[in-house]
């Protein structure tokens, strides 16, 4: 059910009586999420936002929480379908000034730097800057086109490393407005998991701790990983990456060739000639179109195999029940 256009007037309201009028001029109504993710599917969301600053999250969040407004938090829009009928509520974009990386020594380790970014850094930029400083540890990130608060979210992952590894401190904000830093043993990393995707919150800032290496061992790591994802990914195909993650004891894309869905296709999704764990887009794919071939993806494998793949990619938006199941 779309939001009905009082909740709406009430968030405008809200933002303006305190204050917030530039805000407020800056929401577009109606965005088509469609270009905003990598598998160019989505239809409108209501209101749509790009915030600078971490205030100005907090002033949008306060807002819509006053108006009763459900909001939605994407990232760089990697690891998305939102439906075609489009998302209910407020979708918030981290907008360009959340790009912003520094770094300086860590003074209890000489080995070590920190780097401080903002999370809608691209990993691929953040990837490259370590490696042009010599910095080790983030190597496997160097092809994951999500941005750091997606990849902290996700604990995006590749090639034996994930981004556990390298996160020593996040600063988020809470679905309540407040902010928070976290530390990397509070952050409840697992394969593909975050404390963030039970509890909400919009990572802002993280600190990476990477040690200093051999630019040349870490250029040539870099090189080894894309010639790898040249090779076996469809990168030409508008896509979300795995749609799967990896069932124990099992080979995702494997499973999916063994039971003859190669090149299986349902209107314009597809499972990938070139790596049977990768649903593309052949051109004009719906988000429906990919959201059935999922399921009888994962139907013939149950039946078949007997192991239930579980969605990596999320399913956002009207009609898609459950984010992740
Ligand atoms: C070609 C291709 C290859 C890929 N390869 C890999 C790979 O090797 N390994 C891998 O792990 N993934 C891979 N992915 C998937 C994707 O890039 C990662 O999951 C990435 O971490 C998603 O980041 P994003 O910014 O795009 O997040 P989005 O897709 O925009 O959002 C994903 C989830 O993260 C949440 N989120 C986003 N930003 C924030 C934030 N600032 N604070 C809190 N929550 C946030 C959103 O609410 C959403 O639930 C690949 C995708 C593609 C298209």
């Amino acid at each position: 059910m779309a939001v009905d256009s009082s909740t709406i007037e009430a968030f405008r309201r809200n933002l303006i009586e305190t204050g917030k009028k530039e805000l407020e001029s800056r929401l577009r109504t109606d965005e088509i999420m469609k270009p905003h993710t990598s598998f160019r599917v989505g239809g409108p969301a209501q209101i749509y936002v790009e915030p600078e600053s971490g205030e100005e999250i907090c002033d949008l969040i306060c807002a819509a929480k006053a108006a009763g407004l459900p909001f939605f938090l994407m990232g760089n829009g990697s690891n998305l379908v939102i439906s075609d009928e489009g998302i209910d509520g407020l979708v918030i974009r981290l907008g360009e000034s959340f790009s912003e990386i520094r770094s300086e020594e860590d003074p209890s380790d000489p080995e070590c730097v920190r780097i401080t970014a903002t999370a809608g850094t691209l990993l691929i930029r953040l990837s490259s800057f370590a490696a042009k400083a010599g910095l080790t540890g983030l190597e496997f990130a160097s092809g994951i086109p999500g941005s750091l608060g997606g990849a902290v979210f996700m604990n995006a992952g590749a090639y034996g490393h994930d981004m556990s590894e390298v996160v020593d401190k996040v600063i988020s904000i809470s679905p309540s407005g407040e902010r928070k830093t976290w530390k990397r043993e509070e952050l409840q990393f697992g394969y593909r998991k975050s404390r963030f995707m039970k509890e909400g919150g919009i990572v802002t800032e993280v600190e990476l701790l990477l040690r200093k290496g051999d630019p040349e061992a870490i250029a040539s790591s870099i090189r080894e990983y894309t010639e790898k994802r040249t090779k076996s990914q469809p990168l030409q195909f508008p896509s979300a990456g795995s749609m799967f993650k990896r069932p124990e004891g099992h080979y995702t894309g494997a499973l999916i060739e063994q039971a003859g869905l190669k090149g299986f296709s349902i209107g314009g999704a597809q499972v990938s000639e070139k790596h049977a764990g990768f649903v593309i887009n052949k051109g004009e794919a719906t988000a429906s179109d990919i959201d059935a071939l999922v399921k009888h993806i994962q139907k013939t494998i149950q039946d078949q195999f007997g192991v239930s793949l579980e969605r990596e990619v999320r399913f956002i938006g009207r009609g898609f029940e459950s984010e992740t199941k």
